[in-house]
């Protein structure tokens, strides 16, 4: 029989391995426990709000390079969308000023010295003051890498590190958001463009991968749950799924590509991130107003960014772990009064929904980097995946995909 790598887990780490394998000369088999793909990044459709929605708002930048390389692969590049150069819109609920931060092309920052580009209220050489943070010691957080304080930090670096950390940025890893730095604004606007899946992450990543991969001959199997694994000191040599088991083979391999709680289940011998943080989204069916950005970010407000969807607004609240037990109308009715100062819109509270997700991202705290597994574990046809593994990015689309990416190159190797 042909050699097979089972990959557990069709989420984007467990796709992304699938699509960089489909061409090589072991047979593939996708296994996943729901029943469709996607994991956390997909779309579902809303029965309260009667339409397609995303199971969280989900933004990329334009240095994301693996992710443009995963949609390039399935032919859907276009579906990405933002500005051709890049510009974030930003408003302060509490002095209600609005800025376009706007920075320049290319790595030197030309844009910190024009005014109407940066922040308001923050010089020139403010923008330096994230430098020591390139240099921090491993195992620092961002407080003790960077100065947390002053109008630079409350109106650009805490709301980005935020977002990108799910992690209240202090006790974030500084060198996930040295890296994110590295890879994003210290090379300048052309990779830090935003971007979104305009018409859902479904279109624009699921559902042409499983396209890709059905025509490449790959076997992918729906409500299958991997219960267990029987592992000895050398090989995994059997994956259980309840009322089946099946033998791996000399020259077979498994890609885990389950969430971090799982993996631990399997495999409690596994180093895994054991504290998680909250996403939480809002939803309103509405028409945004006339000249809304597609993404608004907010300071000093509950909401932190505010997108522009054709029919509806959405809302984004990151390392929302605070919300989890507030009632879910308590916090429609908080956002929506926040929406209406934000867009003047004058209606009533519209048909909503909020989403609470408990453990959307592993904590991005220097605790836990230090417990991401790397793509090769202690059993050699045993190779890892997932956003939680060892990627050096934090618990995002293109750090799921990058893992994904590498474990089908150790899996190449092997062969
Ligand atoms: C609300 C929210 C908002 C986010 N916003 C952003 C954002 O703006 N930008 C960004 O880049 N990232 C964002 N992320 C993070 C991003 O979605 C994840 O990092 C990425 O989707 C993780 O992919 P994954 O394949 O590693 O894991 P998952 O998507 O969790 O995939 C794991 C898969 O394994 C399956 N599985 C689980 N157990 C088993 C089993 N026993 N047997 C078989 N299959 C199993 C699951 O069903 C799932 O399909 C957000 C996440 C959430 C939740």
């Amino acid at each position: 029989m042909m050699a097979r790598i089972h990959i557990v887990g069709a989420g984007l780490a467990g796709l992304a391995a699938a699509l960089r394998l489909a061409d090589g000369k072991r047979s593939i088999i996708i296994h996943e426990s729901a029943t469709q793909a996607g994991g956390r990044c997909r779309s579902y459709f809303d029965t309260t709000l009667g339409m397609e929605i995303d199971n969280g708002n989900h933004l990329l930048l334009s240095g994301n390079y693996a992710a443009q390389e995963f949609l390039r692969k399935v032919g859907s590049e276009d579906q990405l969308v933002g500005p051709d150069h890049a510009d974030f819109a930003f408003i302060d609920l509490k002095t209600r000023e609005r800025w376009l931060l706007q920075p320049s092309d290319g790595a030197i920052p030309w844009w910190i010295f024009q005014k109407d580009r940066r922040v308001p209220g923050t010089g020139p050489l403010d923008y330096f003051g994230v430098a020591p943070l390139l240099t921090a010691a491993k195992g620092a957080t961002l407080k003790q890498a960077m100065k947390c304080e002053g109008v630079l930090w409350e109106r650009l670096w805490q709301p980005f590190f935020l977002a990108a950390l799910n992690t209240q940025p202090e006790e974030g890893a500084a060198s996930l958001a040295a890296r994110l730095m590295r890879e994003t604004f210290a090379k300048g606007g052309r990779a830090c463009r935003p971007l979104v899946a305009a018409q859902g992450l479904s279109t624009a990543f699921i559902t042409p991968a499983l396209r890709y991969l059905e025509a490449k001959g790959v076997d992918i199997r729906f409500e299958r749950r991997l219960s267990a694994i029987a592992a000895d000191g050398g090989n995994v040599k059997a994956l259980s799924f309840g009322d089946e088991t099946i033998a791996l083979e000399p020259g077979d391999a498994l890609v885990l590509a389950v969430p971090a709680p799982i993996a631990a289940s399997l495999l409690p011998a596994l180093p895994t991130p054991q504290s998680f943080r909250a996403i939480v989204n809002a939803h309103y069916k509405i028409a945004p107003p006339p000249g809304q950005p597609p993404i608004l970010g907010i300071i000093n407000g509950t909401m932190e960014w505010l997108f522009a969807f054709p029919g509806r607004l959405s809302v984004t609240i990151s390392g929302a772990d605070r919300l989890i037990a507030t009632p879910r109308e308590e916090v429609a009715a908080k956002i929506w009064s926040e929406i209406q100062l934000v867009t003047k819109i004058d209606s009533p509270l519209p048909a909503w929904q909020i989403i609470k997700e408990k453990r959307a991202t592993f904590a991005a705290t220097p605790a836990e980097e230090v417990r991401r597994p790397k793509t090769r574990s202690a059993w050699p046809n045993l190779l890892l995946a997932g956003d939680w593994t060892d990627t050096g990015l934090p618990a995002t689309i293109e750090g799921a995909i990058r893992s994904g990416f590498a474990a089908a190159d150790a899996a190449l190797a092997d062969e």
